[in-house]
């Protein structure tokens, strides 16, 4: 049975891919950073009939919880065969109107910056370095980290990409530098059998969004995609099926 190890899974598009990975046959680690809400996600995805899924505490900025992660699992399995990294936050703060502070370049202070780095950026990092092990016992490893469409850096400058004026410096710029370390994990893995790719599920109803947006349903299945990819398939590339709907998906970064 394929492992896998999905970060920010009690809800959300991670949540919908450890369900859609677990139809598939995987053994699914439900990584949360608060126990008791990775619990209750893995209750409700056994109460489905899926019963191969365990929570585990992992806080992708605190390198404590990571090895404590990375030793539970290691103590339960040799191979970890898929690693998700799909914990992620926008920053975005909300105005005592309810309204959304945008995320300017110029009056952004450096505090946001670093609090989203350390989970968009530093996390799928910090994970990877402890996983990479494990990962490597695998015979067709496969490493998919959540990116966006948002972060390319060559439709952010194409007044005709749908979302051109939805710009957001923090946020942004963490997914960018995601997919340059997707990029450079890639390149140190080019002789092997891993496949690493960052992935956009699209614009997706849940609490990221305020809950506006396509199914999760939908996003999980475009993510999942990469997990599951043959030993044919693409590696160190950016996809985002909303984006590019020719099939292949792949966009510019
Ligand atoms: P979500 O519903 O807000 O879920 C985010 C998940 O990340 C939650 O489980 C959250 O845990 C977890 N998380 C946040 N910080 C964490 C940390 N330090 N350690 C571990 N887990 C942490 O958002 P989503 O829409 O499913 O987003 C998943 C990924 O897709 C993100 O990387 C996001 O950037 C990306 N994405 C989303 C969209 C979209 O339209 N929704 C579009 C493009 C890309 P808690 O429950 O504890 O907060």
């Amino acid at each position: 049975m394929k492992t896998v190890l999905i970060t920010g899974a009690n809800k959300g598009i991670g949540f919908e891919s450890a369900r859609q990975l677990l139809q598939k046959g995987f053994h699914v680690f439900l990584g949360s950073r608060n126990l008791s809400n990775g619990l209750k996600a893995a209750e409700q995805l056994k109460a489905e009939g899926l019963t191969h899924v365990e929570a585990v505490q992992i806080d992708v900025t605190n390198l404590d919880s990571v090895n404590a992660a990375r030793k539970e699992i290691g103590s339960k399995v040799r191979t970890l065969d898929v690693l998700i990294n799909n914990a992620g936050i926008s920053g975005i703060d909300i105005d005592s109107e309810g309204h959304m502070v945008p995320q300017t370049a110029i009056d952004t202070d450096i505090s946001v910056y670093q609090k989203v780095y350390d989970t968009n950026v530093y996390g799928p990092a910090r994970v990877t370095k402890a996983f990479i092990d494990l990962l490597k016992n695998s015979l067709e490893p496969r490493i998919v980290n959540l990116s966006s469409s948002q972060g390319s850096l060559t439709l952010h400058s194409d007044p005709n990409y749908i979302y051109y004026q939805v710009k957001g410096v923090v946020y942004l710029s963490s997914k960018a530098a995601l997919n340059m370390y997707t990029v450079n994990l890639a390149y140190e893995l080019r002789d092997t059998a891993f496949k690493v790719n960052a992935v956009s599920p699209g614009f997706t109803a849940t609490d990221f969004t305020g809950k506006n947006g396509g199914s999760v349903e939908v996003a999980a299945k475009r993510i999942i995609k990469y997990a599951l990819i043959g030993q044919d398939g693409p590696t160190g590339k950016l996809f985002c099926e909303e984006t590019n709907p020719d099939g292949t998906g792949e966009i510019p970064w």
